[in-house]
């Protein structure tokens, strides 16, 4: 081992600065304090899925350098096994569905994924992607990293994300709010900060048609009405990783929301972000209204908006899906 201080970018993953959310803590008389994810190495939040993956493969011997990790993801996941299984010797055969933003499929290439786009289909067909990916793991003994049910995902979270949110709020964090995808980060995290304080309250905030605000609300994965243009979040079942886990309420964000209080942090604060952390930011905002001012609300800014520039940040494909990016923050409100 080298003693020197210095670390190939699998050593940069996490410690994450907490952004101040300068509009809407003043709206709201809240603390509203956004985990800037974007600034891990592969861009997203999901490279703390990807580390806690692969050193738990490594730790049970199951990956070795040289070895193919082969997975289903929607993008970010792929991206951080790519970028991180290239920094420990391993190469990636990912499996995306073709309705993702064709930013992150021409990145994932470029970064030497050897990528297979696939038609959308839902988890109960046998050619869903993640089915996909398994199979390609079993008939070539390939590791399939298995986000959604394997729970390294949750515990890198546990280990990490948990704790930087309590060390950098000085353990006075009051809530915590966060989407669904695997559930990885929203579990790990509520798990670690329930241990700590279990009067954190722990939110989960969901996309419409998606069916996690239904299974915190009433037990139930009853489909949610509606839809969203969300990417990489908006789970119709319980994973593995969403199991038992202390999460005290849910709340339903629509697109438009997510859309306005995004647009908002573009122009007045320099934070551009994907939809998903406009949705985690509204699951934030229904959280300080509810509980009232004086909370430290923490959430996750999962990716930039780099990625949707040909949709989330294009006007033509907005006014196609009935969104529109000049509405005010403040009319949410
Ligand atoms: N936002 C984006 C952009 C994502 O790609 C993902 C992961 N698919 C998430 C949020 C959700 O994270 P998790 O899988 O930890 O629930």
């Amino acid at each position: 081992m080298s003693s020197f201080p210095y670390h190939g970018v699998d050593g940069h993953v996490g410690n994450t600065p907490l952004i101040r959310l300068r509009r809407l803590s003043e709206l709201t008389g809240c603390e509203i304090l956004g985990k800037a994810e974007f600034m891990n190495p592969g861009g997203s939040v999901k490279d703390r899925a990807a580390l806690g993956i692969i050193l738990d493969a490594e730790e049970k011997s199951l990956l070795k350098p040289g070895m193919t990790i082969v997975e289903g993801t929607a993008g970010n996941t792929g991206i951080g096994l790519t970028v991180i299984g290239a920094a420990r010797g391993c190469r990636t055969v990912i499996i995306i569905p073709e309705t993702q933003a064709p930013e992150k499929i021409t990145l994932l290439r470029t970064l030497g994924a050897d990528v297979r786009t696939v038609p959308a289909k839902p988890y109960s067909d046998p050619d869903n992607y993640n089915h996909i990916a398994r199979r390609l793991a079993e008939e070539n003994g390939w590791f399939w990293a298995n986000q959604f049910d394997n729970t390294a995902n949750r515990l890198g979270h546990y280990q990490t994300t948990g704790p930087e949110i309590w060390n950098q709020t000085d353990g006075q964090v009051t809530a915590f709010c966060a989407s669904i995808g695997t559930g990885g980060t929203l579990g790990g995290t509520a798990l670690y900060l329930k241990e700590r304080n279990p009067a954190i309250t722990t939110i989960c905030a969901d996309p419409y048609g998606a069916a996690m605000w239904s299974w915190f609300t009433n037990g139930h994965t009853d489909e949610d009405d509606g839809d969203s243009v969300a990417e990489g979040i908006g789970q119709s079942r319980v994973t593995a990783n969403v199991a038992d886990i202390p999460v005290d309420k849910a709340f339903r964000v629509d697109d438009q929301t997510a859309l306005a209080i995004l647009m908002q942090l573009l122009r007045e604060e320099g934070v551009f972000l994907g939809l998903s952390s406009g949705i985690n930011i509204g699951g934030a905002v229904r959280q300080a209204l509810e509980g009232g001012p004086g909370q430290t609300i923490v959430t996750i800014l999962c990716d930039s908006g780099h990625k949707y520039q040909s949709k989330l940040y294009n006007r033509l494909w907005l006014a196609e899906q009935g969104l529109n990016p000049e509405k005010p923050l403040e009319s949410l409100f």
